[in-house]
C-alpha cells in the first residue's frame, strides 16, 4: 500500500507541531494548579491567562469575553442552554429561537431539547448550496425570540453562511445571536466585531489544537449563567481544574492558523478546486455546497449510483481517508439532513463523498485521489442495482 492519505481534517486534524511543544511543558514540568496561590503555580495561570489573550486576539475579542470548555459541543449547548437560562432568570420562562437545519447536531439536539421544555424553534430551510437566507432570519423574527443561532461554515457541505449580514439583522432587534464557528475559526477570517456575534462556539481539534478543548465567546457585557458549578473557575462560570496544556495548545495552533491564513487559504483552495474540477467531470456527479461561498480545504460531492459507506470503505483499502456527510450520522442509515435540506433526494444523498484537505496534504495528494475515486466510483456502479450499465446512467429519472 501507498502513502496514507489523510483528507478528513473536517472531522479533526492532527496536532501541529507548534501546538504539541507548546502544550508539553504543562504536563510533567509546568503543572501547577492555576488557583494555587505559590508562585509555580502562579506561572500556569498566568500561562492560561496568556492562552485567552490570543485566542481572544485571534478573533477580535477581549480576554474577558473567552470561556474554555471542553470543546465544541459543550460551548453550542451552553449557548443555547445558557440563553434560555438567563432569559428564565429574568422572568421569560418560554420564547422562541431561530436556527437552521443544516446546524450540527450540538445545536440542533439542544434546540430539540429546549423544544422539549416548551422552548418554540424554528429551523429555517437553506437554499441548494445550503445558504441560509439573512431575509429569511429577520422574517422569522418575533416578538419572543430570544436566540438566534447560524453556523458560520457547515462541516458537512464547506458552505460559509452570511453571519456579518445576519449579525447586523440580529443587533437591529435586539436578539442575542450564536454563530458555531467551529469549521470557520483557523480556516477562514473570524471577526466577532464584524460580525456582530454575542456568542461564538470554536473548538481546538478543527484547527491544529487538541481534543478535549474548545471555547466559548460571550460579548461583554452579556453574561450566561454558570454552566458548571464548583471551585469557581473560567469567571465562576465554569468550574473544574483548567485543562492548561489544553487551552495552551489550542491557543498556539489558533495563532499558528490565523496567522497562516494568507498562504494556506489560496494554497488549500487551490487543492479543494482542482478536485473540484476533476471529479465534477465524472457523470452523474455534482459539487454539495455553494461553488464560491466555501471553506478552503472542503471539496464534497454526491455520486449517483453509488453507496456513501461502501465508498469510504473502498478508499480506506487504498489508503485515503475522507467522511461520508458528517462522522456522527456514519453509524445511521438515513442519509445526513444536511444532504436533505440542499433539497437532494435520499437516493442521491446516499452516494455523498466529503474530503477535506489540512496543512500536510499535497497535490501529489490531488492526484492520487484524482485517480483512485474515479476507479472505485465507476467499480460500484457497476455492481449497483441502481446503475444501468449499458445505458451508463442511473436507473431512476430525478432532474
Ligand atoms: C466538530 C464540530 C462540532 C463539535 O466540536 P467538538 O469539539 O468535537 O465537540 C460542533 N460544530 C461543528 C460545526 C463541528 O464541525
Amino acid at each position: 500500500m501507498s502513502r496514507f492519505i489523510y483528507a478528513d481534517h473536517a472531522a479533526t486534524t492532527a496536532v501541529t507541531d507548534t501546538a504539541l511543544k507548546a502544550m508539553l511543558p504543562y504536563f510533567t514540568q509546568e503543572y501547577g494548579n492555576p488557583s494555587s496561590l505559590y508562585r509555580f503555580a502562579q506561572q500556569a495561570k498566568s500561562d492560561l491567562d496568556q492562552a485567552r489573550a490570543t485566542v481572544a486576539q485571534c478573533l477580535n475579542a477581549q480576554p474577558e469575553e473567552i470561556y474554555f470548555t471542553s470543546g465544541g459541543t459543550e460551548a453550542d449547548n451552553w449557548a443555547l442552554r445558557g440563553v434560555t437560562e438567563l432569559m428564565a432568570l429574568r422572568g421569560k420562562k418560554t420564547g422562541h429561537i431561530i436556527t437552521s437545519a443544516i446546524e450540527h447536531h450540538a445545536v440542533l439536539h439542544t434546540a430539540q431539547y429546549l423544544e422539549k421544555q416548551g422552548y418554540e424553534v424554528t429551523y429555517l430551510p437553506v437554499d441548494g448550496q445550503g445558504r441560509v437566507d439573512p431575509a429569511a432570519v429577520q422574517a422569522a423574527i418575533r416578538p419572543d425570540t430570544i436566540l438566534i443561532s447560524i453556523m458560520a461554515a457547515n462541516n458537512e457541505i464547506g458552505t460559509v453562511e452570511p453571519i456579518a449580514e445576519i449579525g447586523a439583522i440580529a443587533r437591529a432587534h435586539k436578539v442575542l445571536f450564536h454563530t458555531d464557528a467551529v469549521q470557520a475559526a483557523g480556516h477562514i477570517p473570524v471577526d466577532v466585531q464584524a460580525w456582530n456575534v454575542d456568542l461564538l462556539s470554536l473548538s481546538g481539534h478543527k484547527f491544529g489544537g487538541p481534543k478535549g478543548v474548545g471555547a466559548l465567546y460571550m460579548k461583554k457585557p452579556l453574561r450566561l449563567p454558570a454552566l458548571i458549578q464548583g471551585g469557581g473557575q473560567e469567571g465562576g462560570r465554569r468550574s473544574g481544574t483548567e485543562n492548561v496544556p489544553g487551552a495552551v495548545g489550542m491557543a498556539a495552533a489558533l495563532r499558528e492558523a490565523v496567522d497562516r491564513l494568507g498562504v494556506e487559504s489560496p494554497r488549500l483552495a487551490g487543492l479543494r478546486d482542482r478536485l473540484i474540477q476533476g471529479l465534477t467531470a465524472l457523470p452523474y456527479t455534482r459539487l454539495t455546497g455553494d461553488p464560491v461561498n466555501r471553506l478552503p480545504g472542503t471539496a464534497s460531492f454526491v455520486f449517483e449510483g453509488v453507496e456513501g459507506e461502501a465508498l469510504l470503505l473502498h478508499l480506506d483499502a487504498k489508503g485515503i481517508c475522507a467522511s461520508s456527510g458528517s462522522a456522527c450520522s456514519s453509524a445511521s442509515l438515513d442519509p445526513s439532513h444536511v444532504l436533505l435540506a440542499i433539497g437532494l433526494p435520499h437516493a442521491i444523498a446516499h452516494g455523498s463523498l466529503r474530503l477535506s484537505l489540512g496543512p500536510e496534504n499535497t497535490e501529489a495528494d490531488v492526484e492520487r485521489i484524482l485517480e483512485e475515486v474515479p476507479r472505485v466510483v465507476e467499480y460500484l456502479r457497476q455492481l449497483s442495482p441502481v446503475w444501468d450499465a449499458a445505458a451508463q446512467k442511473p436507473t431512476w429519472d430525478v432532474e
